[in-house]
């Protein structure tokens, strides 16, 4: 190993499973789980992924001293993926439809890591939900439904899930428009919701055709992106747009 640069250490939030009313077995517990793609995908270039697990401040079940900001303190970046919806009430409203409530419980434990993560000066990169609670930590909010409160928007979301694909454009002054070097290509966008009022200092980086933000970037003093689509799935079609300058420009922030 004499000359092997360490790797990159990237840690990836958890997709939180509550236990399920009648469950049985693993359902009873509540499961924190890594999906592979997207793993996979940060791992390409050689990366080290590391899960966080959520951290118990309460001392509800055991003891620690660890702490969310010992894992920013350690890790070089933080990579947010998808899942359940980000909770209004985050944002300062309340849910339109009982079934738009979100995940309160995963929100707390990403805003958390994202505001660590932050204070640390780590790159973020937060894919689909990632984007959308990005944007939330910094003080914007969301549509809770497209269909209802953008009707007329184009489908962001179908039964065929990681093959649901639309186009995008990279704003023309942006900095992904440099990255990507092409005007915007085809992306997988599976999503019910999406970025409503922009977070402060947050600046929009791509848009689908019915105007729907698929990709922002938080303007400050460190690495802070979101993309609305999944790179993870674009090795499922061959004309998807290459999102290798994006996982390039986090990594290399993150070095
Ligand atoms: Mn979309």
């Amino acid at each position: 190993m004499l000359g092997r640069r360490r790797p990159v250490h990237i840690g990836l939030s958890a997709r939180i499973f509550h236990p399920e009313t009648g469950g049985t077995g693993l359902k009873t517990k509540t499961l924190q789980v890594l999906e592979q793609s997207v793993a996979q995908w940060a791992a390409s270039r050689d990366t080290l992924v590391l899960m966080v697990p959520s951290v118990l401040s309460d001392g509800a079940l055991m003891r620690s001293n660890i702490r969310i900001r010992d894992y920013a303190d350690y890790l070089d970046g933080l990579l947010l993926q998808g899942g359940a919806d980000v909770s209004p009430r985050a944002y300062g409203e309340e849910p339109l439809k009982p079934e738009w409530s979100g995940d309160p419980v995963r929100d707390a434990y990403e805003l958390e890591l994202v505001h660590e993560f932050m204070e640390a000066g780590k790159p973020i990169l937060g894919i689909c939900r990632g984007m959308q609670l990005i944007n939330v930590a910094l003080g914007g909010s969301l549509y809770q439904d497209l269909p209802t409160q953008c009707p007329g928007s184009l489908g962001h979301e179908s039964h065929e899930y990681d093959r649901n694909v639309h186009e995008v454009a990279f704003t023309a002054d942006g900095k992904m428009k440099d990255w990507f070097k092409v005007p915007g290509g085809k992306v997988a966008s599976i999503h019910h919701q999406a970025v409503n009022r922009l977070g402060k200092d947050v600046v929009v980086e791509a848009t689908a055709p019915d105007g729907v933000i698929e990709a922002i970037r938080w303007n400050g003093r460190s690495f802070v992106c979101g993309v609305q689509w999944h790179p993870e799935f674009h090795h499922l079609g061959d004309d998807m747009l290459d999102c290798s300058p994006l996982l390039e420009a986090f990594l290399n922030a993150a070095r």
